[in-house]
């Protein structure tokens, strides 16, 4: 895919944060937009906003990405109002802050529901429309904790690393099977969003500490630069996005140390977390 203009591309979780601000960008790229979040309020802001980027065709709906069921309806909808659809970006996702012996089932549940199952059931429903249309390119939204684990992450870690590996085995279906199909997993460093205040955080953890530390200090790209390098993978049809000196500094330093990462990430955690 060289351009988007004219392409029609689809986005969850457009509410807020990075989804709205690539909503934006492939507005201001020439691309018709199906967005759609379980926040309206978020959703119809958004809407305004895709519009004063010059969208020739917005549809905004509310979905829940966990549930299969309407996300197979809203994917057969979106499909027959506008003839076709190139881009499917699986952006909604939540996260989940606390030690694994003070997580639930059901928390365990609710996060990978949105952010593992969200992806699937995402890339199922627009395949078959994606490559139909004959220039397609799935987008899946993983994480920095998608490469490398966190204490107190172990259920985001769990659902951004299945969503990495569901996603890298996809690219490569599509090269064997020859499908007109791109795919990009993305893996954003910290981004300015609210992502850490909507979250879920175990009794034990102290939230507002927490999310202080992510909004002051870690959290170091706006929402609108990490839409635009996640756009201009999507046109390089790269297969992994690195979003932010942080991911790339990290990601790399992992790698090096092999899985020694892991017990220098425990010792530097012991002095930088709340
Ligand atoms: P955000 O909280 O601003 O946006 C997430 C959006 O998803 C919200 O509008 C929310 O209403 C929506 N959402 C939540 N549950 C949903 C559901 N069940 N169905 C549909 N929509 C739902 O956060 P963000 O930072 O913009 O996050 C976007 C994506 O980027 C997420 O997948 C997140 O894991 C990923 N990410 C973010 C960062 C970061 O630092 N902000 C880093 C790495 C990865």
């Amino acid at each position: 895919m060289k351009t988007l203009n004219d392409k029609v591309v689809v986005i969850t979780g457009a509410g807020s944060g990075i989804g709205r601000a690539l909503a934006v960008e492939v507005a201001r790229r020439g691309a018709l937009v199906a967005i759609s979040d379980i926040d309206e309020a978020g959703l119809a802001e958004t809407v305004e906003l895709v519009k004063e980027a010059g969208a020739s065709e917005v549809r905004a709906d509310r979905l829940d990405v966990s549930d299969r069921a309407a996300f197979a309806t809203y994917a057969a909808a979106v499909a027959e109002q506008f003839g076709r659809v190139n881009v499917v970006v699986n952006n909604a996702g939540v996260t989940m802050t606390g030690h694994f012996e003070e997580i639930s089932y059901d928390d365990f549940e609710w996060i990978m529901g949105i952010n593992f199952w969200g992806v699937v059931t995402g890339t199922k429903e627009f395949l078959p429309h994606l490559i139909a249309s004959g220039d397609g390119h799935v987008v899946n939204i993983s994480s920095l904790f998608g490469l490398v684990s966190m204490p107190g992450q172990s259920t985001y870690n769990a659902s951004k690393y299945a969503v990495r590996g569901f996603t890298e085995a996809l690219r490569e279906e599509m090269l064997v099977d020859g499908h007109p199909v791109g795919v990009t997993c993305v893996h954003p460093g910290g981004i300015r969003t609210g992502i850490s205040r909507n979250g879920r955080k175990t009794e034990g953890v102290d939230g507002p500490a927490v999310d202080e530390l992510f909004e002051k200090k870690l959290a170091r790209m706006s929402p609108e630069k990490a839409a635009s390098v996640i756009v201009d993978g999507i046109l390089k049809n790269r297969a992994r996005v690195l979003v932010g000196l942080d991911a790339h500094l990290i990601h790399h330093a992992a790698k090096l140390l092999g899985s020694r990462y892991q017990d220098v990430v425990a010792r530097g955690s012991r002095r930088v977390l709340p």
